[in-house]
């Protein structure tokens, strides 16, 4: 492809908008154009890329025997409405009507679609198991789409779902589609990790999720360098501390005027908060909880949403906090709540002596508060976020530390939720119904390309790995009137073309300055400059991940690219 010619429009400024460099830079390299919030075209350039990502998954994807399928991205309600996401999805579902009236949705995930399509299909064991997939887009009203392709409200995604007899043919797909998706990320020179995933609201078994290491990652990572455990910050467990031994004091109610945040009582009352237990109270589908996690912890909502089996799950009105507590918001605590309700207190509170609560008066707290002696929780449970330091919950002997990543992809075993919501079943050896058990593997398409462009850049540019980059090489004539230079530029450019090289020249009528600093924020692979040299039939040779430049002749270019 010649450069003159390429629909390929970049830029030198940083868009204001964009606040990470994969966003900025797929702006700058002209690879995206921008239709409305989290609505993107790919251009010429970077629908190359997409589709090479696209391709080395279905490669993958076929290799371990899924087989490949379309599906409508506009779907009727029904299916939905069977499986309880018509309403679960809430305002993150893209819903419209036809002219008859009749609901529609722009499919967020199938998992309905591909059930009723087995479910229409498959009678026997006989006939089992089966994975099927498809790379189509999908429809998500994010609340807050931001960073480009990473986080859209249309996106590209591959999703698999397999149909086995049982658990243990469940295991088997799931592992296949795990190594499939090991092959696919270490195909596009990503430095990943898997991680446990929450599987909760879904009902699954077990989950676990591709993350790319990378500061502007929306995921925490827990990690123990010790044994190796990994889970999302939303999963990772926290282990029971062993009981304080300290002698219980007698309780005390202690003014603490305009004191209400944990920061103003650490100060007012000269402690540290880990002596603090703090009491929010939730709103969980209607009912109202009080949760403690001890001052200085954070309550970890997937946990609770998890524990409490709740689908919406928000901070309780402040109407409601005074009703129950009788005070002011900021003075809530377990001991003589005015309403009873539900206490739930996380196990490292379960384990602490003399603490300090809120007193359910406005301007006053309880000293030396006990468990059991002043008031019992309902119930004791992991709900609070790990953090840095946290003992491993596996191995108990290491440490927990943090870091982000961007989810590139989650697998998930989901048993037989869908099945039986939509009646998918298959005749045994006996003749016997059974629901099929089901797994579902997703990978961002969109948000994978974004991903390798995070740790693949550099300040001048994208580097990309060669799997995935839109072309191999960039042949760059120092000056287009020269004819000895645009000879050899010319002969080297059709030869790279005979040879089946995806091969740029930058034929245009621009200083070099100007090609070089193209070539390198659109990243490509190999850098040819064909200059001074040209009478000698020597060219520059210059790959975008290394500094090393070096002179050659004009045919040992070809050898190093592979040809
Ligand atoms: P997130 O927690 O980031 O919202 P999710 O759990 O909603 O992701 P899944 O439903 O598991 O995501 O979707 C499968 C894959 O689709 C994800 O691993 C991710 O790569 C991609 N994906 C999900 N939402 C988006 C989005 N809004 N934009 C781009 N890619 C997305
Ligand atoms: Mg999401």
């Amino acid at each position: 492809m010649r450069v003159s010619g390429l629909f390929l429009s970049t830029q030198r400024e940083i868009p204001a908008d964009a606040e990470i460099p994969s966003h900025q830079l797929m702006l700058r390299a002209g690879l995206i154009r921008k239709e409305a919030s989290g609505i993107y075209s790919f251009m010429p350039l970077g629908f190359r890329v997409y589709r090479k990502v696209e391709n080395i998954i279905r490669e993958e994807m076929d290799k371990a025997g899924a087989q490949e399928l379309i599906m409508p991205a506009l779907l009727p309600a029904e299916a939905y409405k069977a499986s309880g996401r018509w309403d679960r999805f809430g305002p993150e579902m893209f819903r419209l009507h036809d002219r008859g009236g009749r609901d529609f949705c722009l499919g967020p995930t199938h998992e309905e679609s591909f059930t009723e399509a087995v479910r229409d299909n498959i009678r026997s064991y006989k006939q089992l198991p089966v994975t099927l997939y498809q790379i189509q887009h999908k429809y998500r009203d994010e609340k807050r789409p931001r960073f480009g392709v990473m986080r859209s409200r249309e996106f590209v995604m591959k999703d698999a779902y397999s149909f086995d007899c049982d658990e243990e043919g469940l295991d088997k797909s799931y592992n296949i589609m795990y190594d499939a998706y090991r092959k696919i990320f270490d195909r596009m020179g990503l430095d990943y990790t898997i991680v446990d995933a929450d599987s909760g609201a879904m009902g699954g078994s077990g989950s676990q999720e591709f993350m790319v290491k990378s500061d502007v990652g929306e995921d925490g990572i827990c990690y123990c360098g010790k044994c190796g455990y990994a889970a999302n910050e939303e999963k990772a467990a926290t282990c029971a501390p062993a009981p304080s031994e300290e002698e219980m004091k007698d309780i005390e109610k202690i003014l603490t005027p305009d004191a209400k945040t944990i920061e103003e009582l650490v100060s007012f009352l000269g402690t540290t908060p880990d002596n603090f237990v703090k009491t929010i109270l939730y709103n969980a589908d209607g009912r109202i909880v009080a949760v403690m996690v001890r001052g200085d912890r954070e309550i970890n909502e997937t946990k609770l949403v998890n524990l409490l089996g709740a689908n919406e799950l928000e901070l309780a009105a402040f109407d409601d906090v005074e009703q129950i507590t009788g005070a002011k918001v900021g003075f809530a605590g377990p001991v003589d709540l005015k309403k009873k309700i539900e206490v739930i207190a996380d196990i490292e509170v379960a384990s602490m002596r003399n603490f300090i609560v809120g007193a359910n008066e406005t301007d006053y707290h309880f000293k030396n508060v006990n468990i059991g002696r002043d008031f019992t929780p309902d119930t004791v449970a992991d709900i609070r976020s790990a953090v840095e330091g946290d003992l491993c919950p596996k191995c108990k002997e290491g440490t927990l530390s943090l870091a982000r990543g961007i989810e590139v992809g989650h697998i998930f075993k989901l048993g037989t939720k869908y099945s039986k919501a939509l009646g998918c079943i298959y005749l045994d050896k006996e003749g016997k119904e059974n629901n099929m058990i089901m797994g579902c593997y997703g990978i961002g398409v969109s948000r994978t390309m974004a991903a390798v462009i995070e740790q693949h850049h550099d300040d001048d540019g994208i580097i990309w790995p060669e799997g995935i980059a839109p072309y191999q090489v960039i042949i760059i004539p120092t000056k287009t009137n020269d004819e000895t230079i645009m000879n050899l530029a010319e002969d080297l450019y059709s030869k790279f073309t005979e040879a089946g090289a995806e091969v740029l020249i930058d034929d245009r009528n621009e200083r070099p300055g100007v090609k070089f600093k193209d070539a390198d924020l659109i990243g490509i692979p190999m850098r040819i400059t064909v200059g001074r040299a040209a009478g000698e039939g020597k060219v520059e040779v210059k790959f975008r991940n290394s500094s090393d430049v070096s002179e050659v002749e004009a045919s040992e270019a070809l050898r190093m690219a592979g040809f």
